[in-house]
């Protein structure tokens, strides 16, 4: 079973038509959350994700927009976007954006948007915030998305909770095959973000997930940045928001 694991689509339709034609035949698909916000499509992409799958966790960006969760920790391009995402916002995608799960286990991964310690919140950027999260998941993998850049942290077994054994992976295709009865490894994997990547690379950014061999990959895909960037020229969302598309960062 092929999965299609996406996160941050931040309202940019044009990012993540690119990466449903990518894909290809998939079995299902997951979303890690952030569908909105600072993009200028935000009911557009909800409707393509509500299409596509029923797999979805809360990010903070999606109840920061409904109002469920405050923007006093966004800095002020992202509360600009937010209010802005707000008034966007019809009643169904409010409503469908409340009920959200912030955490949920499919199979063998636990899927969540910024840690499985704090769903809405932590951002995961070294081994050493990894190694604090290992014990708050007890399957092969966690799943998250957040801070917009793609990387893949493992650790070993039977100490999970060991800093020493925890370290991040190279960027190339891996497999978690290796997890289970004499296994050795379990793994915290962001999946990078389709909508805003923040890892130097602009093309939209998702994994894919073979259930059955454990095997996964980052896959990047270009697609129209100007298109999108002109869109939120339009509706007058913050000019830093618009210009970082183009260098990914
Ligand atoms: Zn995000």
């Amino acid at each position: 079973m092929r999965v299609a694991v996406i996160s941050d689509i931040h309202a940019n339709l044009a990012a993540l038509r690119s990466v449903v034609a990518d894909w290809g035949n998939v079995d299902a698909i997951w979303c890690l959350g952030d569908v909105v916000g600072y993009g200028p499509d935000p009911n557009e992409c909800l409707d393509v994700v509500r299409s596509l799958t029923s797999i979805i966790v809360a990010g903070n960006h999606d109840w920061a927009a409904t109002g469920k969760i405050d923007t006093v920790e966004f800095n002020q391009t992202a509360a600009i976007a937010a209010e802005w995402t707000s008034d966007q916002l019809d009643k169904e995608s409010r409503s469908f954006f409340d009920g959200l799960p912030t955490i949920l286990t499919v199979g063998d991964y636990t899927l969540v948007h910024g840690s499985p310690r704090d769903p809405l919140w932590e951002y995961i950027r070294s081994a050493q915030d990894a190694a604090a999260c290992f014990t708050y998941f007890d399957n092969i993998a966690c799943l998250v998305g957040h801070t917009h850049v793609p990387v893949v942290f493992s650790a070993n077994q039977p100490a999970p909770t060991d800093r020493w054994g925890v370290r991040r992976e190279p960027k190339t295709p891996t497999s978690v095959s290796d997890f289970g009865i004499g296994g050795k490894k379990r793994y915290l994997i962001n999946v990078g973000s389709v909508g805003q990547p923040r890892d130097g690379d602009p093309r939209a950014c998702y994994l894919i997930l073979d259930l059955a061999s454990g095997h996964f990959q980052h896959r990047r895909v270009a697609y129209d940045i100007r298109s999108t960037q002109e869109r939120m020229k339009r509706v007058g969302l913050p000019v830093a928001l618009w210009q970082r598309l183009a260098i990914g960062r």
